[in-house]
């Protein structure tokens, strides 16, 4: 298989490039964003200067929140964190990656089927671009966290506060 090294692209033209240092790019859904997830960022700081974080979206599948809302509020929530940015993206998540400059993308392992899943992924991605992934096991406190679950959990009139980030608000959901 052809691909370009990862390395020899100009990351100097990039969002994470140029004074924001090593940075990663973490893609998902968060529809909604969780505690799960705010971990993860939190953690991946520890380890690197700086994350993009990057609401996939499918143009065909709306998803429960409007990827403009999901944005908006995961911006607020981390608007006193420089070293954090928000951004939507459809298409090929390597392409994102290689556009902002990251140097890995950051993703998440709950269990054996999100291991399974991430491992496919993530060798799929560094087969085609060159590009790492760095996984970091679930805080066991929020290994059982999912969006699915908050999603569903919402849908029976329950609260989701206690699964959200403190200072996440949406205003509009499905
Ligand atoms: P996707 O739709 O791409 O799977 P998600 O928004 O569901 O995106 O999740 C993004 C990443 O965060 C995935 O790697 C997932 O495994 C991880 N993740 C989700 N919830 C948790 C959690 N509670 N703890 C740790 N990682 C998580």
């Amino acid at each position: 298989m052809s691909s370009k090294n990862y390395n020899d692209i100009d990351k100097n033209s990039l969002l994470l490039g140029g004074g924001m240092g090593r940075g990663l790019l973490f893609p998902g859904s968060f529809d909604p964003f969780t505690k799960g997830h705010a971990d993860l960022v939190e953690r991946g700081l520890q380890l690197f200067d700086s994350i993009v974080i990057a609401v996939g979206y499918n143009e065909n599948k709306e998803g429960w929140i409007p990827v403009e809302e999901r944005v908006r509020a995961l911006k607020a929530l981390y608007a006193n964190e420089p070293r954090v940015t928000v951004e939507s993206y459809t298409g090929l998540t390597i392409d994102f990656a290689k556009q902002c400059g990251a140097v890995a993308i950051l993703r998440g392992i709950r269990s054996v089927k999100d291991y399974e899943y991430e491992m496919q992924l993530a060798d799929m991605n560094k087969q085609l671009s060159g590009i790492e992934t760095l996984l970091l096991f679930a805080n066991p406190q929020y290994s059982s966290v999912s969006s699915s679950i908050v999603r569903e959990l919402a849908h029976f009139g329950k609260d989701i506060k206690p699964f959200l980030p403190e200072g996440l608000h949406y205003s509009s959901k499905k």
